[in-house]
């Protein structure tokens, strides 16, 4: 490897996040840096690119179809190859978003190796963690592989020039047939911190200023039946040194002046987010900065959520999936009502904003499963600030992928095409989404007789007793420290990003953020 590009375009903005900076794609900067090897992020997704590229050109895109086309599309393709080959880099890690951003990935690919067949173009993250070597079957001679999980290892083998088929978390598309070479790096500190300068990471300064970090290797040791971390992170979870975090954050604030960070880690290890709170009121970071953080009930349930408060957490995200024990039970979710009761209580009583997160309805849904989570629903409401619901959604690689039929899901034949390029719009309403290509057993019906429309019907009668019943708002955690940056209410502030989004006001986004 000489040089190489890493590059992003995530479509179209459905979602605040992508405009944050990408701490993945810092850190593959800074492992190639490390190694000599000039590396430069390309990384549309920013005020700048968005009003650049459009909102008429970022709907149709939305509009079209996986491997579709049209003259203006075609022209934005062919451009963005052309600029890409006039900086003369021989590897490209190219970032695999959903919808709209994959659709144009894929076509970014397949125009650049008809251009420069010799270029190296590799696949990295979301994309890859959900769908893994059935990508390359999709789009056959586009990408010669895949980095899974965080991919670290597989950088730093590549940049010492280590063969890509003895690579680990890489799939290689000439390896016959297309197998992951595992390893999940156990250890993150191996490896430099993200690169955010502006000559490294271009048009840093068009983000929203609101950066991640993690505390872990993000490994998770549980094994919900519908999650595809532990299959891409590994199960052992390796806690970062404090004052290696500490060091980040620090470089953040005082090098990049950044005042509001989210803690990525979906499953943060135990005592870890006291351990950083305690790190933050210790130093000179304290008062200074805000942060928002994920959490699980039971793992998480005796940090000091007063700490967490007075060191500037403003919210916790947390996996509820239902409040029903035999559903979390059967989702092999590893905690019960009452771990969920009391961690709400105690965080929320620190004065944290939690927000719940459900999958709802459940494959096995049955009336009285749904019954008694609505029903322990208004039990909670005075500890849970925001909820934020979804229906089961199906990837390969998880146990409702591998068995489905032992789960009450059945996958259409061609559920792994299809699911790939699902044409998924968050902001959306979702009765006006497409079927799934999959469906689940609900109401004591089995899977097959259950259509997507059932499900929805569900969804509906769950997000009425939320919303309007209870007045549970959707606020995301990070959107309490948008709402900080903003001066504004979190409500409000969710309501004027979602109404700019739908709007494509990208000029409108630019200004809560000035
Ligand atoms: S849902 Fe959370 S706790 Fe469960 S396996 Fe995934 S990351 Fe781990």
């Amino acid at each position: 490897m000489r040089s190489a590009l890493i590059y992003n375009l995530s479509g179209e903005l459905d979602d605040i996040s992508h405009l944050f900076p990408n701490e993945r794609l810092g850190r593959i900067a800074s492992i190639l840096q490390g190694h000599g090897i000039p590396a430069t992020i390309i990384d549309q997704a920013n005020h700048h690119d968005l009003q650049r590229l459009g909102p008429e050109y970022l709907k149709s895109l939305g509009e079209l179809e996986f491997g579709g086309t049209n003259s203006q599309h075609a022209a934005v393709v062919a451009a963005e190859a052309k600029a890409i080959l006039t900086r003369g880099v021989d590897t490209i890690f190219l970032n695999l978003w959903h919808g709209a951003g994959f659709t144009f990935s894929i076509a970014l690919a397949q125009h650049l190796r008809s251009l420069a067949p010799e270029l190296t173009i590799i696949g990295v993250r979301q994309k890859v963690d959900w769908f893994k070597a059935h990508i390359l079957r999709l789009a056959p001679g586009a990408l010669d592989g895949l980095i899974t999980g965080l991919g670290y290892d597989a950088v730093d083998f590549l940049a010492k020039g280590g063969a890509p088929a003895n690579c680990p978390n890489i799939i290689w598309a000439a390896t016959e047939p297309p197998r992951e070479n595992r390893s999940a790096p156990l250890d993150v500190e191996t490896f430099p911190l993200a690169s955010y300068t502006a000559d490294i990471y271009t048009n840093i300064t068009e983000k929203v200023p609101l950066h991640t970090i993690t505390l872990s290797n993000q490994a998770c040791p549980n094994r919900c039946v519908f999650c595809i971390r532990p299959e891409n992170y590994g199960r052992i979870n390796v806690k970062r040194d404090i004052q290696s975090v500490l060091q980040e954050l620090r470089s953040l604030r005082h090098d990049h002046g950044i005042r509001h960070v989210r803690v990525e880690d979906s499953t943060p290890p135990a005592g870890a987010l006291t351990e950083l709170a305690t790190a933050i009121l210790g130093s000179d970071l304290r008062g200074d900065m805000a942060f928002s953080a994920f959490a699980r009930m039971d793992t998480n349930r005796d940090e000091d959520f007063s700490l967490l408060h007075e060191a500037g957490f403003l919210a916790l995200f947390l996996g509820i999936e239902s409040l029903d024990d035999s559903n979390l039970k059967r989702i092999r979710k590893g905690i019960r009502y009452e771990d969920i009761c009391r961690t709400l209580r105690a965080a929320h009583a620190a004065g944290l904003k939690t927000v719940g997160s459900f999958i709802f309805p459940l494959p096995g849904e049955t009336e009285k499963t749904m019954q008694t989570t609505l029903c322990r629903l208004r039990e909670i409401r005075g500890d849970l600030d925001s909820l934020l619901v979804l229906p089961a959604g199906i990837y390969p690689d998880t146990p409702w992928g591998d068995a489905p039929e032992d789960h009450g899901v059945f996958l259409e034949e061609n559920f792994v095409e299809a699911f790939i390029t699902y044409p998924l719009k968050y902001l959306q309403p979702i009765h006006l989404w497409p079927p799934v290509p999959f469906t689940y057993s609900i109401m004591g019906r089995p899977a097959k007789d259950v259509p997507f429309t059932d499900i929805l019907k569900l969804y509906a009668e769950f997000t009425e007793v939320a919303r309007q019943e209870l007045g549970l708002p959707a606020v995301p955690d990070y959107y309490y420290l948008l709402a900080d940056m903003m001066g504004m209410p979190p409500t409000d502030a969710t309501r004027k990003l979602i109404q700019l989004m739908v709007a494509r006001d990208y000029a409108g986004i630019r200004n809560c953020f000035r």
